[in-house]
């Protein structure tokens, strides 16, 4: 029997309000998610148990083994279903690892969805979003796609309206960051200071809503960016080399280190993008288009 192939986009924060730590640890968040067109595509085959195989720039960097999230997530699958889950799945990789943009998320959240239609279980969407919550916090929007607002942890979405399109580079640095490690340089930097409740900007939203790039470029934000740029300094030159070739907006996408510039158009897009590789502070830049459909069967 041949494969199941999902194609799973990545996604931007375009608003990231950070709450004060809570006492189990975790943020309270107010998230602005949107699905942006880098795409990483999940293969299920059938198999005689569980494998993982991955290709792309940052193959290297992706754990093979139960630490996979697409492996968690065809193990959380055939749980609820009284199943083995014997499948093969391959990651075609085009997301950057650790680099703030969910591909491990888009992985889970595209192996679920590829695995739902090899093993023809029908699971109700309902369903696949509460698996998605359990996989992780950003797992639920990487299967719904287009923009959403995620409070709590980020887990609890609701849909945007969102017009576009809206044209991005993005660029991306040399080696990870790892999440926990920005969240715990985020409270050593919020001692002492007051953190106040995270709200989405009613100004964000709109400008999502009417597809105003300008606007948008405005109202970006992101909480962790102080956080991330304390750990890795030399973000700062790749914000300022986009902004200079003429970016309208330039901020650390989630946790970082991929940093994200919106543009006007594709062709400020290619120059941007030109101008990020020329200055010699970034590893690639990928230009890419918002909003983009979420896990999609292809
Ligand atoms: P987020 O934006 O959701 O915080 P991220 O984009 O910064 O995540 P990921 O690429 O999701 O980071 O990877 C974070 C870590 O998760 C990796 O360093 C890796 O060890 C682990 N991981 C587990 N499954 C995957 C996967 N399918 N692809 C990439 N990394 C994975």
């Amino acid at each position: 029997m041949s494969g199941v192939t999902v194609r799973v986009p990545a996604k931007v924060n375009v608003q990231l309000a950070v709450g004060a730590a809570r006492p189990d640890g975790f943020h309270d968040l107010a998230s602005v998610f949107l699905a942006v067109s880098l795409y990483d595509e999940v293969t299920a085959t059938p198999a005689d148990t569980l494998t993982i195989t991955c290709e792309g720039p940052d193959a290297d960097r992706v754990p093979l083994d139960r630490g996979n999230l697409a492996a968690r997530a065809a193990e959380l699958l055939a749980a609820r279903h009284g199943l083995s889950p014997d499948v093969h799945l391959h990651i075609a990789k085009a997301i950057p690892v650790a680099g703030g943009m969910a591909g491990g998320s888009a992985d889970g959240a595209g192996a679920l969805l590829a695995c739902d239609a090899l093993w023809g279980l029908g699971t109700p969407r309902e369903e696949l979003l509460e698996l998605c919550a359990e996989l992780g916090s950003d797992v639920p929007f990487s299967l719904v796609g287009g923009a959403a607002l995620g409070v709590g942890r980020g887990e609890r979405l609701t849909p945007l309206p969102v017009a576009g399109p809206f044209h991005w580079v993005f660029a991306v640095a040399d080696g990870g960051l790892s999440t926990p490690a920005v969240y715990g340089e985020f409270d050593r930097l919020a001692e002492g200071v007051e953190i106040p409740e995270p709200v989405a900007s009613p100004a964000l939203l709109d400008a999502l809503a009417s597809g105003d790039t300008t606007a948008l470029a405005a109202a970006l934000v992101n909480d962790l960016q102080p956080a991330a740029l304390s750990l890795r300094p030399s973000l700062a030159a790749t914000l300022a080399a986009g902004t200079e070739a003429g970016a309208l907006a330039a901020l650390v996408s989630g946790s970082g280190p991929t940093t994200a510039f919106l543009v006007k158009d594709a062709e400020s897009a290619e120059a941007v993008a030109a101008a990020l590789t020329a200055s010699g502070t970034c590893r690639a830049t990928r230009p890419a288009t918002s909003p983009a459909p979420g896990a999609t069967l292809l």
